[in-house]
């Protein structure tokens, strides 16, 4: 892949509080959605999910879980507020690791054996938390009434993740190139050539950068001539 940002690891992260808005849901899966509530990954990272709370608020923008599901987590997170804390922690290091994993298939990388045990192991958890019902002439997944775990989140990501994120064709995940981005997003454009999660952002950011370096290029080879 052409124009390829590199990816700097270990850049040092700032915890913000943040109002989700319709413009940070581009990713196409609400599984890539929860990777880039950390935005600017290539310079200078943001993480947005700054409490347990906030990422059910999250999860409740993006319509990931039941609202009676939400309400029930909600009020277990106030009565402990220490184990909500906990699976905060293993969320963001679930999404640390499916940022690596996407991003190595983009890159075309082999992702390692533990990066899938983790999925693996919270995609199972995902799928323990439905059954099976038939409805109307059909067998349909729901989630079941007393899934409501801390980690119900992480589990229904990996589950979208392997369901639908996945199979898709690897030319098909992209990440923004857009600069202080480095957002994932699904491209389902007709001629499958998106290159930056939002045009208006990070579409003319580049572009303007683009530009910017090439004036200065002009001005510089008009002083040597
Ligand atoms: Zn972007």
């Amino acid at each position: 892949m052409k124009n390829c940002q590199p990816m700097q690891s270990r850049l040092p992260v700032t915890i913000e509080s943040h109002q989700f808005r319709n413009r940070d849901i581009i990713g196409g899966d609400p599984a890539l959605d929860f990777v880039n509530t950390v935005t600017g990954r290539d310079q200078s990272p943001r993480d947005w999910l700054d409490s347990y709370m906030r990422l059910l608020e999250w999860a409740a923008f993006v319509h990931l879980l039941p609202e009676r599901i939400l309400r029930t987590l909600a009020k277990k997170g106030r009565v402990e507020p220490r184990a909500a804390a906990a699976a905060l922690a293993r969320a963001k290091v679930f999404r640390e690791t499916l940022f690596a994993l996407i991003t190595g298939i983009v890159y075309g990388s082999v992702p390692t054996k533990a990066m899938l045990a983790l999925l693996r192991e919270h995609w199972i958890a995902g799928i323990n938390a439905h059954e099976l019902r038939f409805d109307d002439g059909r067998v349909v997944a729901e989630l079941r009434n007393n899934a409501a775990d801390f980690d119900l989140i992480a589990s229904m990501i990996a589950y979208r993740m392997v369901e639908h994120v996945l199979p898709l064709p690897k030319d098909r995940l992209r990440i923004c190139q857009g600069p202080n981005c480095s957002w994932l997003f699904i491209d389902s454009s007709k001629a499958g050539r998106r290159r930056w999660c939002d045009m208006a952002v990070c579409g003319n950011a580049a572009k303007s950068r683009r530009f910017y370096a090439r004036s200065r290029q002009r001005r510089k080879s008009r002083r040597d001539e």
